[in-house]
């Protein structure tokens, strides 16, 4: 028996589809903030530190959003499998709330804790 309706997986796929559109479009938006930091002389010295921990922010965000898309793209092949919506780790159900907000993770709250 399916964890999961085919209904809750179409549910489901259309959750990862939009999230994979979303995480694209930052990823764009992440690249271009974090393509260069100014020049020392266009401006301050403080700024230019602040522009620089700035960075290893958008960097580090930059990352996680291209390491969540990579999953994300690789879920979406999961959702028909029968056991999809059982934690990979327990093999309790996941709360379904928790699937469509976190589709890529395929651990339950206790297992991911
Ligand atoms: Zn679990």
């Amino acid at each position: 028996m399916p964890v999961l309706s085919d209904k809750q997986k179409e549910q489901v796929r259309k959750k990862i589809n939009e999230q994979i559109h979303e995480s694209e479009k930052e990823l764009i938006i992440l690249k271009e903030v974090t393509a260069a930091v100014a020049p020392d002389n266009s401006i301050g010295r403080i700024s230019r530190m602040d522009a620089i921990n700035n960075k290893s922010v958008n960097d580090a965000a930059y990352l996680n959003t291209r390491n969540r898309l990579k999953q994300l793209k690789n879920v979406i092949d999961k959702v028909d499998e029968d056991n999809f919506g059982n934690c990979v780790r327990c093999g309790h159900p996941i709360a379904f709330e928790r699937i469509l907000i976190m589709p890529e993770k395929r651990v339950c709250v206790n297992c991911s804790r």
